[in-house]
Protein backbone atom coordinates (compact mmCIF):
# COMPACT_ATOMS: atom_id res chain seq x y z
CA UNK A 1 0.00 0.00 0.00
CA UNK A 2 1.52 3.62 -0.85
CA UNK A 3 2.40 5.41 2.15
CA UNK A 4 -0.38 8.66 3.21
CA UNK A 5 0.84 12.30 3.38
CA UNK A 6 -1.48 14.30 5.23
CA UNK A 7 -0.26 17.99 5.11
CA UNK A 8 -2.46 20.46 7.31
CA UNK A 9 -1.89 23.61 8.61
CA UNK A 10 -1.32 22.88 12.13
CA UNK A 11 -0.41 19.26 12.86
CA UNK A 12 -1.94 18.87 16.22
CA UNK A 13 -0.69 16.48 19.35
CA UNK A 14 -2.93 13.93 19.69
CA UNK A 15 -3.77 14.19 23.21
CA UNK A 16 -4.96 17.39 22.27
CA UNK A 17 -7.16 17.87 19.33
CA UNK A 18 -8.70 21.15 18.22
CA UNK A 19 -11.30 20.92 15.90
CA UNK A 20 -13.07 18.69 13.21
CA UNK A 21 -9.75 18.69 11.62
CA UNK A 22 -7.87 16.88 14.25
CA UNK A 23 -10.40 14.41 14.56
CA UNK A 24 -10.44 13.49 10.92
CA UNK A 25 -6.85 13.47 10.53
CA UNK A 26 -6.15 11.45 13.46
CA UNK A 27 -9.00 9.00 12.70
CA UNK A 28 -7.34 8.78 9.73
CA UNK A 29 -4.03 7.97 10.16
CA UNK A 30 -4.20 6.11 13.46
CA UNK A 31 -5.69 3.18 11.43
CA UNK A 32 -3.87 3.23 8.42
CA UNK A 33 -0.43 4.71 9.08
CA UNK A 34 1.76 7.58 7.61
CA UNK A 35 2.65 11.22 7.70
CA UNK A 36 1.87 14.75 9.15
CA UNK A 37 3.08 17.48 7.78
CA UNK A 38 2.90 21.11 9.17
CA UNK A 39 3.06 23.79 11.42
CA UNK A 40 4.08 22.57 14.71
CA UNK A 41 2.04 26.00 16.77
CA UNK A 42 5.38 27.18 17.47
CA UNK A 43 7.29 30.59 16.48
CA UNK A 44 10.66 30.79 15.71
CA UNK A 45 12.57 34.18 16.43
CA UNK A 46 14.09 33.98 12.89
CA UNK A 47 13.50 32.25 9.15
CA UNK A 48 17.12 31.00 9.53
CA UNK A 49 15.54 28.92 12.99
CA UNK A 50 12.59 27.71 10.36
CA UNK A 51 13.41 23.80 10.50
CA UNK A 52 11.99 20.50 10.07
CA UNK A 53 10.98 18.67 13.02
CA UNK A 54 10.18 14.69 13.45
CA UNK A 55 8.25 12.77 15.98
CA UNK A 56 7.33 9.50 15.71
CA UNK A 57 3.74 7.93 17.63
CA UNK A 58 2.79 4.11 16.31
CA UNK A 59 2.88 3.44 12.47
CA UNK A 60 1.84 7.48 12.28
CA UNK A 61 5.49 10.34 11.58
CA UNK A 62 4.87 14.19 12.41
CA UNK A 63 6.77 16.30 10.50
CA UNK A 64 6.60 19.77 11.55
CA UNK A 65 8.09 23.61 11.07
CA UNK A 66 7.66 26.49 13.20
CA UNK A 67 6.57 29.71 11.47
CA UNK A 68 8.23 33.10 12.14
CA UNK A 69 5.93 35.97 13.50
CA UNK A 70 5.39 37.76 10.21
CA UNK A 71 3.79 34.19 8.65
CA UNK A 72 1.74 34.00 11.39
CA UNK A 73 0.77 36.83 11.27
CA UNK A 74 0.11 37.44 7.39
CA UNK A 75 -0.63 33.95 6.17
CA UNK A 76 -2.19 32.61 9.80
CA UNK A 77 -4.53 35.17 11.29
CA UNK A 78 -4.47 37.44 7.63
CA UNK A 79 -5.42 35.93 4.45
CA UNK A 80 -6.40 32.22 6.12
CA UNK A 81 -8.34 33.62 8.86
CA UNK A 82 -9.40 36.99 8.37
CA UNK A 83 -10.05 36.93 4.06
CA UNK A 84 -10.37 32.88 3.51
CA UNK A 85 -12.49 31.88 6.80
CA UNK A 86 -15.13 35.02 6.44
CA UNK A 87 -15.98 34.61 2.57
CA UNK A 88 -16.02 30.79 2.77
CA UNK A 89 -18.66 31.00 5.30
CA UNK A 90 -20.74 33.81 3.56
CA UNK A 91 -19.25 36.96 5.84
CA UNK A 92 -17.67 39.45 3.36
CA UNK A 93 -18.39 41.96 5.60
CA UNK A 94 -16.09 40.47 8.13
CA UNK A 95 -13.48 39.92 5.62
CA UNK A 96 -10.09 42.09 5.32
CA UNK A 97 -7.80 41.62 2.54
CA UNK A 98 -4.21 43.20 2.20
CA UNK A 99 -1.33 43.04 -0.26
CA UNK A 100 0.89 41.80 2.84
CA UNK A 101 -1.46 38.85 3.70
CA UNK A 102 -1.98 37.24 0.02
CA UNK A 103 1.83 37.64 -0.02
CA UNK A 104 2.63 35.83 3.54
CA UNK A 105 -0.18 32.95 2.18
CA UNK A 106 2.00 32.23 -0.94
CA UNK A 107 5.38 32.38 0.83
CA UNK A 108 4.53 29.91 3.50
CA UNK A 109 2.61 27.53 1.18
CA UNK A 110 5.84 27.84 -1.30
CA UNK A 111 8.02 27.35 1.95
CA UNK A 112 6.03 24.12 2.90
CA UNK A 113 5.87 22.91 -1.20
CA UNK A 114 9.95 23.42 -0.41
CA UNK A 115 10.32 21.53 2.51
CA UNK A 116 8.07 18.82 1.84
CA UNK A 117 9.02 18.04 -1.62
CA UNK A 118 12.34 16.12 -1.08
CA UNK A 119 10.72 14.04 1.44
CA UNK A 120 8.43 12.72 -0.81
CA UNK A 121 8.77 8.82 -2.13
CA UNK A 122 7.93 8.22 -5.62
CA UNK A 123 4.59 6.54 -4.80
CA UNK A 124 3.51 8.62 -1.99
CA UNK A 125 -0.06 10.06 -2.00
CA UNK A 126 -0.73 13.15 -0.75
CA UNK A 127 -3.59 14.64 0.72
CA UNK A 128 -3.61 17.78 1.45
CA UNK A 129 -6.33 19.30 4.25
CA UNK A 130 -8.14 22.86 4.11
CA UNK A 131 -8.13 26.54 3.13
CA UNK A 132 -5.02 27.25 4.49
CA UNK A 133 -2.97 25.45 2.13
CA UNK A 134 -5.50 25.41 -1.30
CA UNK A 135 -1.83 26.93 -3.29
CA UNK A 136 0.64 23.58 -2.25
CA UNK A 137 -0.53 21.34 -4.80
CA UNK A 138 0.51 23.56 -7.36
CA UNK A 139 3.80 24.68 -5.53
CA UNK A 140 4.49 21.23 -5.35
CA UNK A 141 4.13 20.78 -9.11
CA UNK A 142 6.51 23.66 -9.39
CA UNK A 143 8.44 21.65 -7.84
CA UNK A 144 8.32 18.71 -10.01
CA UNK A 145 6.46 16.29 -7.61
CA UNK A 146 4.06 14.04 -9.93
CA UNK A 147 2.61 12.01 -7.32
CA UNK A 148 -1.13 11.87 -6.54
CA UNK A 149 -2.63 14.64 -4.56
CA UNK A 150 -5.99 15.30 -3.57
CA UNK A 151 -7.19 18.33 -1.44
CA UNK A 152 -10.06 18.41 0.47
CA UNK A 153 -11.86 21.61 1.63
CA UNK A 154 -13.35 21.14 5.04
CA UNK A 155 -15.17 24.63 5.27
CA UNK A 156 -17.87 25.67 3.31
CA UNK A 157 -17.22 26.89 -0.48
CA UNK A 158 -19.90 29.87 -0.89
CA UNK A 159 -21.37 30.33 -3.81
CA UNK A 160 -19.13 32.28 -6.97
CA UNK A 161 -21.44 35.86 -6.42
CA UNK A 162 -19.63 35.41 -2.61
CA UNK A 163 -16.39 33.72 -3.55
CA UNK A 164 -15.23 36.43 -6.21
CA UNK A 165 -15.21 38.94 -3.96
CA UNK A 166 -11.82 37.61 -2.93
CA UNK A 167 -9.12 39.46 -4.28
CA UNK A 168 -6.73 36.23 -5.42
CA UNK A 169 -10.08 33.94 -7.05
CA UNK A 170 -8.77 33.34 -10.47
CA UNK A 171 -5.21 32.21 -8.99
CA UNK A 172 -7.03 30.23 -6.07
CA UNK A 173 -8.65 28.48 -9.34
CA UNK A 174 -5.38 27.67 -11.00
CA UNK A 175 -4.45 26.68 -7.76
CA UNK A 176 -7.19 24.04 -7.45
CA UNK A 177 -6.77 22.64 -11.10
CA UNK A 178 -3.65 21.59 -10.07
CA UNK A 179 -5.02 19.03 -7.86
CA UNK A 180 -6.05 15.22 -8.74
CA UNK A 181 -9.24 15.73 -6.95
CA UNK A 182 -10.60 18.32 -4.78
CA UNK A 183 -12.97 17.28 -2.08
CA UNK A 184 -16.36 18.96 -0.26
CA UNK A 185 -17.86 18.57 2.33
CA UNK A 186 -21.63 18.72 0.68
CA UNK A 187 -23.75 18.89 -2.01
CA UNK A 188 -24.20 22.47 -2.28
CA UNK A 189 -20.54 23.35 -1.44
CA UNK A 190 -19.56 21.20 -4.62
CA UNK A 191 -22.25 22.60 -6.71
CA UNK A 192 -21.23 26.16 -5.70
CA UNK A 193 -17.69 24.70 -7.11
CA UNK A 194 -18.56 23.80 -9.78
CA UNK A 195 -20.98 26.86 -10.91
CA UNK A 196 -17.63 29.22 -10.32
CA UNK A 197 -15.43 27.03 -12.30
CA UNK A 198 -18.43 27.03 -14.93
CA UNK A 199 -19.91 30.55 -14.76
CA UNK A 200 -16.96 32.83 -13.53
CA UNK A 201 -14.09 31.15 -15.02
CA UNK A 202 -15.22 29.84 -18.38
CA UNK A 203 -14.53 25.95 -17.40
CA UNK A 204 -16.64 23.51 -18.20
CA UNK A 205 -18.10 20.21 -16.66
CA UNK A 206 -16.62 16.99 -18.18
CA UNK A 207 -18.42 14.75 -16.39
CA UNK A 208 -20.05 14.42 -12.82
CA UNK A 209 -17.80 14.49 -10.93
CA UNK A 210 -14.76 15.63 -13.73
CA UNK A 211 -14.16 19.50 -14.80
CA UNK A 212 -12.09 21.51 -16.73
CA UNK A 213 -10.63 24.90 -16.23
CA UNK A 214 -7.17 26.27 -17.06
CA UNK A 215 -6.20 23.81 -19.66
CA UNK A 216 -6.19 21.28 -16.99
CA UNK A 217 -8.83 18.08 -16.10
CA UNK A 218 -9.65 17.00 -12.58
CA UNK A 219 -12.08 15.44 -10.49
CA UNK A 220 -14.12 17.21 -7.93
CA UNK A 221 -16.94 15.78 -5.76
CA UNK A 222 -18.19 15.43 -2.20
CA UNK A 223 -17.31 13.50 1.00
CA UNK A 224 -19.17 14.37 4.07
CA UNK A 225 -16.22 13.86 7.26
CA UNK A 226 -17.48 12.12 9.57
CA UNK A 227 -16.64 10.47 12.90
CA UNK A 228 -15.41 7.19 14.61
CA UNK A 229 -19.22 6.49 15.79
CA UNK A 230 -18.17 3.54 17.80
CA UNK A 231 -15.32 4.48 19.96
CA UNK A 232 -17.18 7.75 21.03
CA UNK A 233 -20.31 5.58 21.60
CA UNK A 234 -17.66 3.65 23.46
CA UNK A 235 -16.39 6.39 25.40
CA UNK A 236 -20.14 7.92 26.24
CA UNK A 237 -21.14 4.25 27.80
CA UNK A 238 -17.78 3.43 29.94
CA UNK A 239 -17.75 3.49 33.63
CA UNK A 240 -16.07 6.61 33.82
CA UNK A 241 -18.50 8.51 31.85
CA UNK A 242 -21.38 7.11 34.28
CA UNK A 243 -19.14 7.85 36.96
CA UNK A 244 -19.29 11.51 35.56
CA UNK A 245 -22.78 11.82 35.33
CA UNK A 246 -23.63 10.50 38.60
CA UNK A 247 -21.69 13.29 40.00
CA UNK A 248 -23.14 16.07 37.87
CA UNK A 249 -26.43 14.72 38.87
CA UNK A 250 -25.50 15.05 42.69
CA UNK A 251 -24.07 18.40 42.51
CA UNK A 252 -25.55 20.90 40.62
CA UNK A 253 -27.98 18.80 38.28
CA UNK A 254 -30.87 20.85 36.18
CA UNK A 255 -33.94 18.84 35.37
CA UNK A 256 -33.07 19.20 31.68
CA UNK A 257 -30.14 20.24 30.49
CA UNK A 258 -29.12 21.52 26.96
CA UNK A 259 -26.01 21.61 25.39
CA UNK A 260 -23.99 23.73 23.08
CA UNK A 261 -20.38 23.10 22.51
CA UNK A 262 -18.37 24.97 20.17
CA UNK A 263 -15.19 26.85 19.30
CA UNK A 264 -15.87 30.69 20.09
CA UNK A 265 -16.17 31.59 16.12
CA UNK A 266 -18.46 33.80 15.09
CA UNK A 267 -20.31 31.49 12.64
CA UNK A 268 -21.39 28.91 15.33
CA UNK A 269 -24.41 31.08 16.00
CA UNK A 270 -23.55 31.46 19.59
CA UNK A 271 -25.48 35.03 20.69
CA UNK A 272 -28.46 33.95 18.87
CA UNK A 273 -28.09 30.49 20.61
CA UNK A 274 -28.54 31.96 23.88
CA UNK A 275 -30.97 34.22 23.05
CA UNK A 276 -33.44 31.83 21.44
CA UNK A 277 -32.58 29.58 24.97
CA UNK A 278 -33.61 33.00 26.66
CA UNK A 279 -36.88 33.40 24.16
CA UNK A 280 -38.29 29.58 25.17
CA UNK A 281 -38.08 30.31 28.81
CA UNK A 282 -40.07 33.35 28.28
CA UNK A 283 -42.18 31.39 25.94
CA UNK A 284 -42.19 28.44 27.66
CA UNK A 285 -42.01 29.50 31.51
CA UNK A 286 -42.82 25.78 32.95
CA UNK A 287 -38.85 25.13 31.95
CA UNK A 288 -38.18 27.94 34.41
CA UNK A 289 -36.02 26.69 37.26
CA UNK A 290 -35.92 23.36 35.10
CA UNK A 291 -33.78 23.61 32.85
CA UNK A 292 -30.58 25.16 31.93
CA UNK A 293 -27.86 25.45 29.34
CA UNK A 294 -24.40 24.76 29.33
CA UNK A 295 -22.31 26.18 26.61
CA UNK A 296 -18.85 24.94 26.22
CA UNK A 297 -17.08 27.48 24.39
CA UNK A 298 -12.80 26.98 24.22
CA UNK A 299 -11.74 30.51 22.76
CA UNK A 300 -9.61 30.22 19.10
CA UNK A 301 -7.51 32.47 17.04
CA UNK A 302 -7.97 35.71 19.73
CA UNK A 303 -5.38 37.69 17.86
CA UNK A 304 -8.11 38.21 15.26
CA UNK A 305 -10.52 41.00 15.83
CA UNK A 306 -13.89 39.33 15.41
CA UNK A 307 -12.94 36.83 17.69
CA UNK A 308 -12.55 39.29 21.14
CA UNK A 309 -15.77 40.63 19.79
CA UNK A 310 -17.31 37.80 19.80
CA UNK A 311 -16.27 36.64 23.34
CA UNK A 312 -17.18 39.85 24.64
CA UNK A 313 -20.56 39.96 23.48
CA UNK A 314 -21.21 36.29 24.73
CA UNK A 315 -19.94 36.91 28.34
CA UNK A 316 -22.21 40.10 28.11
CA UNK A 317 -25.55 38.35 27.14
CA UNK A 318 -25.04 35.09 29.58
CA UNK A 319 -24.48 37.45 32.45
CA UNK A 320 -27.59 39.28 31.16
CA UNK A 321 -29.48 36.48 31.35
CA UNK A 322 -28.55 34.56 34.33
CA UNK A 323 -29.10 38.12 35.65
CA UNK A 324 -32.71 38.32 34.41
CA UNK A 325 -34.00 35.20 34.74
CA UNK A 326 -32.00 33.25 36.92
CA UNK A 327 -32.58 32.75 40.84
CA UNK A 328 -30.27 31.88 43.94
CA UNK A 329 -30.93 28.07 43.21
CA UNK A 330 -31.13 28.45 39.44
CA UNK A 331 -28.51 29.96 36.74
CA UNK A 332 -30.18 28.94 33.53
CA UNK A 333 -27.01 29.49 31.10
CA UNK A 334 -23.70 27.79 32.61
CA UNK A 335 -21.08 29.16 30.32
CA UNK A 336 -17.64 27.54 30.17
CA UNK A 337 -14.56 29.08 28.60
CA UNK A 338 -12.39 25.81 27.87
CA UNK A 339 -11.49 22.87 26.38
CA UNK A 340 -12.56 19.96 27.97
CA UNK A 341 -10.93 16.06 27.38
CA UNK A 342 -13.54 14.11 25.06
CA UNK A 343 -14.16 11.71 27.65
CA UNK A 344 -15.56 14.76 30.07
CA UNK A 345 -17.24 16.04 26.35
CA UNK A 346 -18.79 12.42 25.55
CA UNK A 347 -20.43 11.96 29.24
CA UNK A 348 -21.67 15.87 28.88
CA UNK A 349 -23.31 15.33 25.78
CA UNK A 350 -24.90 11.96 27.21
CA UNK A 351 -25.99 13.54 30.45
CA UNK A 352 -28.02 15.86 28.13
CA UNK A 353 -31.67 15.96 26.99
CA UNK A 354 -31.21 18.44 24.08
CA UNK A 355 -28.32 18.85 21.85
CA UNK A 356 -28.17 22.28 20.44
CA UNK A 357 -26.07 23.09 17.04
CA UNK A 358 -27.10 25.95 15.92
CA UNK A 359 -24.39 27.22 13.64
CA UNK A 360 -24.54 30.16 11.06
CA UNK A 361 -22.58 28.48 8.60
CA UNK A 362 -20.74 25.57 8.97
CA UNK A 363 -18.57 23.25 6.88
CA UNK A 364 -19.75 20.50 8.34
CA UNK A 365 -20.30 20.22 12.24
CA UNK A 366 -18.76 16.93 14.31
CA UNK A 367 -20.50 17.93 17.15
CA UNK A 368 -23.40 17.37 16.25
CA UNK A 369 -22.64 13.63 15.54
CA UNK A 370 -20.72 12.97 18.91
CA UNK A 371 -23.83 14.18 20.13
CA UNK A 372 -26.26 11.58 18.64
CA UNK A 373 -23.23 8.71 19.25
CA UNK A 374 -23.28 9.52 22.59
CA UNK A 375 -26.43 9.15 23.95
CA UNK A 376 -27.93 6.10 25.12
CA UNK A 377 -30.28 4.73 22.75
CA UNK A 378 -33.28 3.44 25.36
CA UNK A 379 -33.68 7.15 26.34
CA UNK A 380 -31.62 9.67 23.87
CA UNK A 381 -31.40 13.06 23.77
CA UNK A 382 -32.91 15.19 20.77
CA UNK A 383 -30.69 17.01 18.26
CA UNK A 384 -31.57 20.35 17.13
CA UNK A 385 -29.71 20.99 14.26
CA UNK A 386 -28.80 24.31 12.03
CA UNK A 387 -29.98 24.05 8.54
CA UNK A 388 -27.12 25.80 7.69
CA UNK A 389 -24.89 23.23 9.20
CA UNK A 390 -23.10 20.42 6.28
CA UNK A 391 -24.66 17.75 8.67
CA UNK A 392 -28.38 18.98 8.04
CA UNK A 393 -28.17 17.81 4.47
CA UNK A 394 -27.56 13.76 5.78
CA UNK A 395 -28.91 14.13 9.28
CA UNK A 396 -32.33 14.93 8.18
CA UNK A 397 -34.45 13.09 11.68
CA UNK A 398 -32.68 16.26 13.91
CA UNK A 399 -35.18 18.71 14.40
CA UNK A 400 -33.97 20.95 11.83
CA UNK A 401 -34.20 25.12 12.31
CA UNK A 402 -33.30 28.54 11.42
CA UNK A 403 -30.75 29.42 13.52
CA UNK A 404 -31.26 33.33 13.04
CA UNK A 405 -35.15 32.93 14.05
CA UNK A 406 -34.65 32.72 17.85
CA UNK A 407 -38.58 31.88 18.07
CA UNK A 408 -38.29 28.45 15.28
CA UNK A 409 -35.09 27.45 17.78
CA UNK A 410 -37.16 27.87 21.07
CA UNK A 411 -40.09 26.29 19.75
CA UNK A 412 -37.97 23.45 18.46
CA UNK A 413 -36.11 23.38 21.80
CA UNK A 414 -39.37 22.69 23.90
CA UNK A 415 -40.64 20.13 21.13
CA UNK A 416 -37.17 18.17 21.83
CA UNK A 417 -37.81 18.34 25.50
CA UNK A 418 -41.59 17.07 25.41
CA UNK A 419 -40.43 14.64 22.79
CA UNK A 420 -42.41 11.31 23.80
CA UNK A 421 -39.69 8.34 24.28
CA UNK A 422 -40.49 6.04 21.21
CA UNK A 423 -39.98 9.25 18.94
CA UNK A 424 -36.49 9.99 19.99
CA UNK A 425 -35.78 6.29 20.22
CA UNK A 426 -36.68 5.92 16.51
CA UNK A 427 -35.15 9.26 15.69
CA UNK A 428 -31.57 8.23 17.53
CA UNK A 429 -32.42 4.66 15.61
CA UNK A 430 -32.36 6.20 11.95
CA UNK A 431 -29.02 9.29 12.78
CA UNK A 432 -27.57 6.41 14.01
CA UNK A 433 -27.73 4.51 10.96
CA UNK A 434 -26.49 7.45 8.92
CA UNK A 435 -23.81 8.09 11.23
CA UNK A 436 -22.49 4.85 10.37
CA UNK A 437 -22.82 5.18 6.73
CA UNK A 438 -20.46 7.95 6.97
CA UNK A 439 -17.91 7.48 9.73
CA UNK A 440 -14.34 8.53 9.64
CA UNK A 441 -13.57 5.35 7.99
CA UNK A 442 -15.90 5.41 5.07
CA UNK A 443 -14.44 9.10 4.54
CA UNK A 444 -10.98 8.22 4.18
CA UNK A 445 -12.01 5.44 2.31
CA UNK A 446 -14.19 7.03 -0.69
CA UNK A 447 -12.00 9.91 -0.91
CA UNK A 448 -8.68 7.75 -0.83
CA UNK A 449 -10.70 5.34 -3.49
CA UNK A 450 -11.73 8.74 -5.49
CA UNK A 451 -8.11 9.97 -5.89
CA UNK A 452 -6.94 6.63 -6.89
CA UNK A 453 -9.94 6.27 -9.73
CA UNK A 454 -8.73 10.13 -10.72
CA UNK A 455 -5.72 9.85 -12.57
CA UNK A 456 -7.17 6.50 -14.52
CA UNK A 457 -10.49 8.69 -15.19
CA UNK A 458 -8.26 11.62 -16.69
CA UNK A 459 -6.14 9.15 -19.06
CA UNK A 460 -9.62 7.13 -20.33
P1 LIG B 1 -14.90 23.10 13.97
O1 LIG B 1 -14.06 22.15 13.16
O2 LIG B 1 -15.37 24.31 13.22
O3 LIG B 1 -14.29 23.47 15.28
P2 LIG B 1 -16.65 20.80 14.46
O4 LIG B 1 -17.94 20.73 15.22
O5 LIG B 1 -16.64 20.12 13.15
O6 LIG B 1 -16.26 22.32 14.35
O7 LIG B 1 -15.51 20.12 15.33
C1 LIG B 1 -15.23 20.53 16.63
C2 LIG B 1 -14.43 19.44 17.35
O8 LIG B 1 -13.78 20.02 18.48
C3 LIG B 1 -15.35 18.33 17.87
O9 LIG B 1 -14.70 17.09 17.74
C4 LIG B 1 -15.52 18.71 19.35
O10 LIG B 1 -15.73 17.61 20.20
C5 LIG B 1 -14.21 19.40 19.66
N1 LIG B 1 -14.43 20.42 20.71
C6 LIG B 1 -15.20 21.51 20.63
N2 LIG B 1 -15.22 22.18 21.80
C7 LIG B 1 -14.43 21.50 22.65
C8 LIG B 1 -14.05 21.67 24.01
N3 LIG B 1 -14.47 22.67 24.77
N4 LIG B 1 -13.22 20.78 24.54
C9 LIG B 1 -12.79 19.73 23.80
N5 LIG B 1 -13.12 19.51 22.51
C10 LIG B 1 -13.92 20.38 21.94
Amino acid sequence: MSRLVIVSNRVADPNQVHGGLDVCVLDALRKRGGVWFGWNGEIASKESCLEVGYAKLDRLTFVTTPLVERDYDEYYLGFANAALWPVHHYRLDLARFTPESVEGYRRVNERFAEMLAPLLRRDDIVWVQDYHLIPLGAALRARGVANRIGFFLHIPFPPPEVFVATPEHEWLMRAYAEYDLVGFQTKTDHLNFCRFVTECMGGRIVSTDMLQVAGKVFSAGFFPVGIDVDSFAAMADSPDAARHIRRMRKTSAPRIRVIGVDRLDYTKGLPDRLRSFKRLLELYPENRKRAALLQIAPPTREDVQAYAEIRRELEGLSGEINGELGDFDWTPVHYIHRRLSRETLAALYRASRVGLVTPLRDGMNLVAKEYVAAQDGTNPGVLVLSRFAGAAEDLEEALIVNPYDVDDVAHATQRAIAMPLVERIDRHRALLTRLRARDARNWTREFLQALDASRMAVAA
